[in-house]
């Protein structure tokens, strides 16, 4: 193998990367292809950058196209013979796994911390709740099973087969490295599929460490590849004929270019995308248990979770809880994410502080209260990180961009409506489905909440209602294309195809029942 010394020394001169450290002490993000973790022979790179700090720790390369084919290759020689290895030997290979991720669950957590930002705790969540689908992923002796029904027919049964459906692409996104790859991969993988991942270029280096222990676990060559890169690998991926499924992850706008380019092309598209995510809080909730689910649901893992709370909806008399509301916020830590007692985290990027300052800005322009303002923070020791502290605006329309966009920063919109259904009608207004959560003591109200809402995703005085992987993932409208969820049953359904037998066995003392020409009426 080519050491990535003398690749960087070949290339140097057309390589993006600003470290003033020598490659040798970066992390360099390698692809997987055909069981092999190699450098990538690309002459484009980026670099990895500590959120907190502005700090390069390392270096991820844009594959090329022949790296892309190679891996792509290579998935589709393994699925020959995976398709065909036994239910028992995948289960057990996923029962080795999940004990791997939890032994290297602490380490692998700081290292997703300093590509990513969010604190160590919310880095070990993020790990834990990919490392429960590996868990669920052991039960596929159970969960593949097809059905079985006898005598559809005078002596005929009708069976069906779940069958694996050949390589599966998956594209993840940069907020949740572990969880979501861990969404993808393990549940395809156990079905019989091979797999090419596409991690988010901003923070490969946890997800890769959490494929190496999938190879570690018994994982086959070729049945998981990853190749690196942005827009042109994830076309490919779109776009080439030996894929079978793609699921996708991340904004709306490049979940539905990667639905509209996948569907074109034959395959099976799932695209889990953007949100805008309502509470509604009702004037019998409990007011202390409320307030403190909305301030985490709100600015935890600085509000990029796709399930964060963004808008929280007062209802009538609820309006008075308000000043607490932004008290309790006030008193949140801002620091770097490796820090003890962070409470909020900087956002992934440059880029990405200077958006949600943007529509900060636009919000005051606009005429909305900023009763909350965490522009102007500064955390002692990380001046250079891309902190924004808790922001929370009142008196906000509907028509404002603060509204219409996701923010994906520790932004929270409040809005105050008289009754529930003036709430509910707002929550179904607005395009995104992902989720929702309703405070009250009232079940009457949460049953008539529950049913009339139009979210995939609806919290009961949960504040972030994701559904353990024994369920699936349901975001629904805007926040999703395609039918079928990440995890659970319909994992299985979007990794398998259903083969339909129809069998009819004769013995020797059939009778010469004759031909028949017509459709059989029995
Ligand atoms: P993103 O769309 O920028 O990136 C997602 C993936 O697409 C990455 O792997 C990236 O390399 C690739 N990509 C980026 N631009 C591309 C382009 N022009 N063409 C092709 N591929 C491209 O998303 P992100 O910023 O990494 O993640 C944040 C977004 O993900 C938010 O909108 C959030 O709501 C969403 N998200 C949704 C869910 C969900 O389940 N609905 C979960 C997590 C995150």
């Amino acid at each position: 193998m080519v050491s990535a010394a003398s690749i960087y020394s070949t290339i140097f001169p057309t390589v993006i990367m600003n470290s003033a450290k020598s490659p040798d002490a970066l992390s360099t993000a390698q692809l997987l292809i055909n069981g092999e973790f190699v450098t990538s022979r690309t002459s484009e790179w980026r670099d990895i950058v500590n959120p907190a700090t502005q700090e390069v720790i390392g270096r991820v390369p844009y594959a090329t196209r022949a790296e892309i084919d190679a891996a792509i290759d290579a998935a589709h020689v393994a699925f020959g013979s995976w398709k065909n290895t036994s239910v028992g030997a995948r289960m057990r290979i996923m029962l080795k796994y999940q004990m791997l991720i939890r032994q290297h669950l602490s380490r692998i957590a700081r290292i997703l911390s300093s590509e990513q930002g969010k604190t160590i705790a919310d880095a070990e969540g993020d790990i834990f709740r990919g490392l429960e689908v590996v868990e669920h992923a052991v039960s596929i002796g159970t969960l593949q099973q097809g059905e079985f029904l006898e005598n559809v027919a005078s002596r005929v049964d009708t069976y069906t087969l779940r069958q694996p459906i050949g390589v599966c692409a998956g594209i993840t996104p940069f907020n949740f490295p572990a969880m979501i790859p861990l969404w993808m991969f393990p549940m395809a993988i156990v079905c019989g599929n091979t797999f090419v991942l596409k991690p988010s270029e901003q923070d490969p280096l946890s997800t890769m460490e959490l494929v190496k222990l999938a190879v570690e676990a018994g994982v086959p060559k070729g049945v998981l590849s990853v190749v690196h890169g942005g827009e042109e690998v994830v076309d490919a991926l779109c776009t080439h004929e030996l894929i079978k499924t793609v699921s996708f992850v991340g904004s709306t706008a490049v979940g539905t270019h990667v639905y509209r380019l996948g569907s074109e092309h034959g395959k099976r598209v799932q695209s889990m995308m953007g949100a805008k995510n309502h509470a509604v809080v009702l004037p019998d909730a409990d007011r202390t248990h409320t307030l403190n689910a909305l301030v985490g649901a709100g600015f935890g893992a600085a509000g990029q979770r796709c399930m964060a709370t963004s808008v929280v909806v007062l209802v009538g008399k609820t309006q008075e809880w308000l000043p607490d509301l932004v008290e309790r916020a006030r008193t949140l830590n801002v620091n770097a994410g490796s820090e003890p007692g962070t409470d909020v985290g900087p956002v992934v990027s440059r880029a990405a502080k200077e958006r949600v300052l943007r529509l900060i800005k636009s919000g005051v322009e606009e005429g909305a209260a900023l009763l909350l303002d965490g522009r102007g923070v500064v955390v002692k020791g990380y001046e250079s990180g891309n902190f924004i502290g808790p922001t929370i605006f009142s008196e906000a329309t509907t028509d404002m961009h603060i509204y219409k966009e996701e923010i994906f920063g520790p932004v929270l919109i409040v809005l105050s409506v008289p009754t529930l259904d003036a709430a509910i009608e707002l929550v179904n207004r607005n395009p995104f489905g992902n989720g929702v959560s309703l405070f009250t003591k009232s079940g009457a109200a949460a049953r008539h909440f529950q049913s009339e809402i139009d979210v995939g995703q609806v919290g009961i005085n949960i504040p972030i209602p994701v559904p353990v992987p024994y369920f699936s993932f349901t975001g629904s409208r805007g926040s999703k294309l395609g039918d079928l969820g990440p995890y659970g049953k319909q994992a299985i359904e979007f990794y398998t195809q259903t083969k339909t037998v129809t069998a009819r066995w004769f013995d020797d003392a059939t009778v010469n029942d004759g031909v028949n020409t017509t459709i059989s009426l029995r």
